[in-house]
Parts: structure tokens; C-alpha cells; sequence
């Protein structure tokens, strides 16, 4: 299926229309994201640095830059002039090194803060007690050119739904208590990424408000 075809077929699935499509490039030539901006794509998410930048490059400037993977400290400065959303923080020493990138460049870079909600030890993100030690921390109102801008999880991958719903309903609401609560100025509770290939159409009954999605749109990976 060409990818005109997989994003039409994504987009009849969406249960949630308001929900925001990121189109996943990473490993992808850039003549598959040209192909994906010119149906009307804006949002691109990679998960490498220098990928990241080498595309940004190529693509036209309106693209928005979803920073997606595992970012390292030392890497922040290659993409603070440009990226749109940094999805996977889960430190307080890496938002201290986005918020320092960020005044050089005199910019507010909108953040996600990643929770480790699967069942699977590898996976990245801050439990509820590192969350809560973050948002309560003194340290965090200081950041000022950062901007908390919501929570992003990734499910167990696995085929039983139910424990992947159950996953993601309890990001959902874990994102709610949040955005009931007084927190820092820096931070406004809005976005929840959650879903991928797999299983965004569950992430998307469960109150997602983004999705990340890589083969379904451009197929398997080529990883060299
Ligand atoms: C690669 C990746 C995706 C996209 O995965 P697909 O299964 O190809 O849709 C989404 N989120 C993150 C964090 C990823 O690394």
C-alpha cells in the first residue's frame, strides 16, 4: 500500500479526529517524508539527533520536529533552535539542559514528560515518585524557557488489549489528577501522547491526545 493509502486508512480509524497524527520518519529516506508533507503531513517525529537534523535540512520550514527517542544531554544543543516537541524527558538533569539550550536560542521548548507505564523493565520513563519528586521540586519553576506542555507513555508491546488499555487508562488518569492540581507556571498539562502502530486506536479511546506513527504509515524499518 502506498503511504497516500495507509494515511487514509489511518485517519477512517481515528476514533478521536482532534487527535493529533505524528507521522514516525525515523530510518525513512527523506523522499518518503516529502511524499507524507505534500498529502498534508506537518508533524514528523524522529528519534536520532543527527537524523533529525540532516531531514530538518531537507524538508521545508513549516514542519514541526517531534523529538521522540531517548534524548541525550550532549545532544540538546543540535536541535534547541528548531524542535517543535520533546516527547520522552525523564529527568530533571536533562530538563535543565533543554532549559539552557533553550535561552541561548531564546526559545520556550515544550517538553512531555515520559512515565514508564508497561509491564517491561527496559523501557524509559519516570515512575509516579520520580514524577512527583519533579513536579514538586523547587528546582523545576526555575526552568523558564521550558514549558511542560503534558505526559507521554509507551504500552507494553504485546497482543493482550486489555493490558495494554489498562496501560494507558492509567496514564489517562494519572494526566487528569494532574491537570487538576496547582502546578508550577512552566506547566500546562494539555498533551498526552500515547499509541503507536499497534494499538493507538485503543490509546485513542483511552484520551490520547497525539500518536506516533511509523509503519503503518511508511511500512518496516530499514535499518542499516
Ligand atoms: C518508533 C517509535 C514509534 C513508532 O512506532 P511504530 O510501531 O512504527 O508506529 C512511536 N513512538 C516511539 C517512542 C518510537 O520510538
Amino acid at each position: 500500500m502506498s503511504i497516500k493509502e495507509n494515511l487514509n486508512k489511518i485517519k477512517n480509524t481515528f476514533s478521536n479526529p482532534h487527535c493529533l497524527l505524528v507521522a514516525v520518519s525515523k530510518t525513512q529516506p527523506i523522499s518518503a517524508l516529502k511524499e507524507a508533507y505534500d498529502l498534508g503531513i506537518r508533524d514528523f517525529g524522529e528519534n536520532k539527533v543527527q537524523e533529525m537534523v540532516d531531514k530538518q535540512a531537507e524538508l521545508p520550514e513549516d514542519v514541526r520536529w517531534h523529538m521522540i527517542g531517548h534524548l541525550q544531554s550532549n545532544k540538546v544543543k543540535y536541535i534547541a533552535p528548531f524542535v517543535h516537541l520533546i516527547h520522552g524527558v525523564d529527568s530533571l538533569k536533562l530538563l535543565r539542559e533543554i532549559n539552557k539550550q533553550a535561552v541561548k536560542v531564546d526559545r520556550i521548548i515544550p517538553c512531555l514528560l515520559q512515565v514508564h507505564i508497561a509491564k517491561e523493565e527496559s523501557k524509559f520513563g519516570l515512575d509516579e515518585n520520580e514524577l512527583e519528586e519533579i513536579i514538586s521540586g523547587h528546582e523545576i519553576q526555575d526552568l523558564k524557557n521550558i514549558k511542560i506542555s503534558g505526559l507521554m507513555g509507551m504500552a507494553t508491546y504485546t497482543d493482550d488489549t486489555a493490558r495494554v488499555r489498562k496501560e494507558f487508562r492509567g496514564l489517562h488518569q494519572l494526566f487528569t489528577t494532574l491537570k487538576k492540581r496547582a502546578l508550577p507556571p512552566n506547566f500546562e498539562m494539555k498533551e498526552l501522547s500515547m499509541g503507536m502502530s499497534g494499538d493507538y486506536v485503543i490509546a485513542q479511546e483511552e484520551g490520547s491526545t497525539m500518536v506516533r506513527i511509523g509503519t503503518a504509515i511508511f511500512g518496516e524499518r530499514n535499518y542499516k
